[in-house]
């Protein structure tokens, strides 16, 4: 089975809705030719509305960034699974390193979170990565083995083809450093391996993992061409529809 290549844009805490809205007619014409694409905007919350509007009848999908992993309650300011699921929300990032950095994520709410995302149909795109002090230590693979172990504790193999997990060196993330196409490959490779020893190795061949930081259009195509790595999550360059539609045309 041929893994699906997967372009996300992750806005972060950007785009106002007329901008997203606007984003999303520019983007209708490039996401129908290239249908074999799945192109996902993961979108702030107050986004997520006007960019489903927009979306309807396309082939380009709408995801948010962060979820609860209680279904409701006294959260404050928290959005849970069950809510997001009925607008018709179809993915949610789980555990981008900006969240685990400035919002004391770890891979046990990680680890909520998925489950939580299953539970209610949602494909969470689960991010991993070390910092640049890990990678320099050599830590890199015990770091990302653990990440991917405890995301999926208690996870079954059945929900794997919901999952993508998106390898996300932290030191190449919104500072223009990307990691080689090398590095990514084997850094992934080695995700692949921890899935294999988890599941199985058919799993392992079949689950989708994308690249992230610093993807541009100059540097994707030389990422998009290694066998690891299954499309990208990007950030800075997603905000840019020319840039992004550039992207999409490299894969
Ligand atoms: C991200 O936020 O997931 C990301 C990869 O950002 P950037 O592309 O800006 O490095």
């Amino acid at each position: 089975m041929e893994r699906k290549k997967i372009i996300a844009g992750n806005w972060k805490m950007n785009m106002l809705p007329d901008e997203a809205m606007q984003f999303i007619q520019g983007l209708t014409n490039i996401a129908e030719k290239h249908s074999e694409i799945e192109i996902i905007l993961c979108v702030p919350y107050t986004d997520l509305f006007y960019a489903l509007m927009a979306a309807q009848n396309t082939k380009i999908k709408i995801g948010a960034q962060n979820m609860h992993w209680e279904e409701k309650g006294a959260f404050t300011g928290e959005i849970s699974g069950k809510m997001l699921e009925p607008i018709g929300v179809e993915y949610v990032i789980i555990g981008h390193s900006e969240r685990r950095a400035y919002f004391a994520e770890t891979d046990e709410t990680v680890n909520k979170k998925v489950k939580s995302a299953l539970k209610y149909n949602l494909k969470p795109i689960i991010c991993v990565g070390e910092t640049l002090e890990q990678r320099l230590k050599g830590e890199t693979d015990s770091i990302i083995r653990r990440q991917v172990k405890n995301a999926f504790e208690q996870i079954e193999e059945e929900d794997l083809k919901q999952i993508i997990i998106a390898y996300e060196p932290i030191w190449a993330i919104g500072t223009g450093k990307t990691a080689t196409a090398q590095e990514a490959d084997d850094t992934i490779s080695i995700i692949r391996q921890e899935i294999q020893q988890l599941y199985s190795k058919e799993a392992a061949k079949n689950i989708i993992i994308q690249y992230g930081g610093s993807v541009n259009s100059k540097n994707a195509k030389e990422l998009f061409e290694k066998q690891n790595i299954d499309g990208a999550l990007i950030g800075g360059a997603s905000l840019n529809l020319e840039e992004f539609i550039r992207i999409i045309q490299l894969v």
